[in-house]
């Protein structure tokens, strides 16, 4: 880790840009968005109010949503403006404008310790683009930058990477640092036995990181609509479930390369199946699925069963470091959360270094209530994969190094 930190910065009296990942959960409410979860913003205060302690001028750039390079109102930043506020306990100015006058001009009236939001870099086309115009024209904002935005680390945007071309130094922000210590610090020689527990519903999501984790883990426990792939790979009916019936090659691959690596990889041992994936279908445990029939014809393998989480639960009992990425079952309907649920109180019950890498795996530990009980929770998704598979990613690569 020989970049820049935040730490390395003389930031008194500069204006110091920071990219921020400012990405959050909302709900729809017609015209505008409702902030379900502000982990994200609440992530970033540390970085925030250091420049604010150390008589910065933070502005803050970020991404909302897909607006795709135009300006879509609903996808404004304004609102989180607002909310930052709140939670500084300070005005948060907002530009209206990303780039040029409107800016410049709040930017030259702001105080040490002042904070400003730059609306929704995306509205510009240059952002998602890496034009080095659009690039070029942030970087006129500040005298240094600050990458925090770990979140979209993996993008090689104008203001994730292109800016650090037009900037003297840039740096890593302390969420940045954070992550890394933990997704590639921790990871890189795990206390063992090391134990991945991978769901979610695509083995080609993942074939990368579970490929990268063979070197390391020391036991793969699979569970979603992956384990689906990885049962017709080997023969085992899975009746409607869904699986990726074009990577059955790749899944007896994968168990292949576990084996010649010594690595255990469990697949579940039962499901339970279901009519319809909604609320209220017929649904049944289905036994040892290995030893009988598999999925029923017509039926859906929605969650694990109750031997597998069993099984599982004796594995995490083992365990002195844990990655977990991807819910077992369809857990957003709370009939087929049950796995996923004993999943996250069996790491909650452990005293392993417990990792949760991103996206739906987070928000299930969230709804469990037990995000606390955990040692670390990323805010990236595709990020946090990327970071774990080894890949690096552009966001941090565009930094200053450390002379
Ligand atoms: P993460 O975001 O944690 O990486 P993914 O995005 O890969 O996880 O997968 C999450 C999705 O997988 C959820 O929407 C969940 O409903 C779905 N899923 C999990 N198990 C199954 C299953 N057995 N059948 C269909 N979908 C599933
Ligand atoms: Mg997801």
């Amino acid at each position: 880790m020989n970049k820049l930190s935040l730490r390395d910065l003389g930031v008194r009296g500069k204006r110091v840009l920071v990219r921020v990942d400012f990405n959050v959960p909302v709900e729809e409410h017609g015209d505008h968005f409702h902030i379900t979860d502000d982990t994200r913003i609440r992530e970033s205060l540390p970085t925030i109010s250091y420049l604010r302690e150390h008589g910065a001028k933070t502005i803050l750039m970020a991404h909302f949503g897909r607006p795709k390079g135009r300006s879509v109102p609903k996808y404004s930043l304004r609102p989180v403006a607002d909310h930052l506020h709140t939670l500084i306990n300070h005005p948060v100015a907002f530009s209206h404008d990303t780039s040029g006058k409107i800016p410049e001009e709040i930017i030259a009236h702001m105080q040490p310790g002042d904070v400003t939001l730059l609306e929704n870099v995306r509205f510009q086309a240059g952002e998602e683009a890496n034009d080095p115009k659009f690039a070029e024209a942030l970087a006129k904002l500040g005298d240094v930058y600050v990458n925090d935005a770990f979140g979209a680390a993996h993008r090689a945007h104008a203001s994730t990477a292109g800016i650090t071309k037009f900037i003297k130094q840039s740096a890593m922000g302390f969420l940045m640092e954070k992550e890394l210590k933990y997704l590639r610090g921790e990871l890189e020689k795990p206390a063992k036995p090391f134990i991945v527990i991978m769901g979610g519903s695509k083995v080609s999501d993942k074939i990368g990181v579970i490929k990268a984790l063979m070197e390391k883990a020391d036991t793969i426990l699979i569970g979603g609509a992956m384990a689906n792939t990885f049962w017709k790979a080997q023969g085992i009916p899975v009746g409607a479930s869904r699986f990726e019936a074009d990577k059955l090659d790749l899944a007896r691959d994968l168990l292949k390369h576990a084996k010649a690596k010594g690595v255990r990889f469990l697949l579940p041992v039962d499901a339970l199946e279901a009519e319809e994936v909604k609320a209220g279908t017929r649904k049944r445990n289905t036994g040892k699925v290995v030893e009988g029939h598999g999925i029923s014809e017509g039926w859906q393998a929605l969650d694990i069963g109750h031997a597998t989480i069993a099984l599982y639960e004796t594995e995490i009992s083992k365990a002195k470091t844990i990655l977990w990425n991807g819910p077992l079952g369809v857990f957003e309907i709370p009939e087929f959360a049950e796995g996923t649920i004993a999943i996250a109180e069996a790491l909650a019950k452990s005293n392993a270094v417990k990792i949760i890498g991103g996206g739906d795996s987070v928000t299930a530990v969230k709804q469990a209530g037990l995000a606390d009980k955990m040692t670390f929770i990323s805010t990236g998704g595709g990020a946090s994969l990327e970071l774990i598979e080894g890949k690096e990613l552009p966001g941090i690569a565009a930094l200053s190094d450390r002379s």
